[in-house]
């Protein structure tokens, strides 16, 4: 059974260690190859000042950093050089040119941001539960449903432009709605919405990540996307590979017993694992 990781954090945006000491604890794991997927840059071209994303003035680093390390590791662990970057509807996409012109291996397409209805700046849906909060209630007049269709309006915005070959943590909305404090997810309407997002995931051609983030940060019992959107993922005919969405090297290959056994029950039977750009992707069994 192998196992790759392409979602991972470092000290370059808002994870713990350095490129090396994720490549030597995914070696000492075992894993078959690591992607680093730093939050892509966006000061520059959204005006949004974050202490999270990749400094735009030290993008050039990391990419010399992640090559570097890829001639390093060569022959014992395959590394790909990725970016998480902001779908944000008319001011970051993972088809943007700057992006696309970087020679990539991959890119992991992802919502954090929704708009206020009545404009302004975008806040992130996967904010502490008290920030989220404040901005559901100054922004949404507390409609938790209506930031839940936000969400998801986004993600399908996100779809079809396109640009990404990894669908980030597809249903990310679900971070601050445990215990259904915002929308009801056995409600028609969320239904609706995760319904019609699985055959377009599908239809995308990209892969969808089976995200263990939460899980390891103790956020959450189940990664994303839910078993449910899983099961409709698989009916749909989409493709996953999982991803600890690690932002320290321990984090690495964490929840992914948890992520096969609802992958199980969901109807897969395999994965996908990352074998470069030009070979593409190949299936493991699970
Ligand atoms: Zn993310
Ligand atoms: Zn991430």
């Amino acid at each position: 059974m192998s196992a790759n990781c392409l979602h991972t954090h470092t000290e370059f945006c808002d994870g713990k260690g350095s490129v090396e000491a994720f490549c030597q604890a995914a070696y000492a794991k075992g894993l078959s190859a690591l992607g680093f997927s730093a939050h892509a840059p966006i000061t520059k071209k959204t005006g949004l000042k974050t202490d999270w994303h990749l400094a735009d003035e030290r993008l050039d680093e990391y990419i010399d950093t992640v090559n570097a390390a890829r001639r390093l590791w060569a022959g014992k662990l395959p590394v790909y050089l990725g970016l998480e970057v902001d779908y944000i509807k008319g001011l970051s996409s993972p088809a943007d040119k700057d992006f696309q012109s970087l020679g990539l291996d991959y890119i992991i397409g992802s919502v954090h941001y929704v708009f206020p209805p009545a404009g302004g700046e975008p806040f992130t849906v996967d904010d502490e539960a008290a920030v989220f909060e404040r901005e559901v209630s100054r922004h949404f007049s507390g409609d938790g449903e209506a930031v839940m269709e936000a969400y998801w309006d986004a993600v399908e915005g996100m779809i079809s432009q396109g640009g990404f070959d990894i669908l980030g943590h597809l249903d990310l909305i679900r971070k601050n709605n445990p215990r259904g404090e915002y929308f009801n997810p056995q409600g028609e309407r969320y239904r609706r919405r995760i319904r019609q997002i699985a055959p377009k995931a599908a239809r995308s051609g990209a892969v969808v990540e089976v995200n263990t983030g939460g899980i390891n940060r103790g956020k959450t019992a189940d990664p994303y996307p839910s078993r449910e959107l899983l099961a409709l993922l698989r009916a749909a005919g989409a493709r996953v590979t999982i991803t600890a969405d690690a932002h320290e090297p321990d984090h690495l290959g964490g929840g992914y017993d948890t992520a096969r056994e609802i992958l199980l029950r969901a109807g897969y039977t395999e994965t996908v694992e990352f074998e470069g750009p030009e070979r593409g992707w190949t299936a493991a069994a699970i």
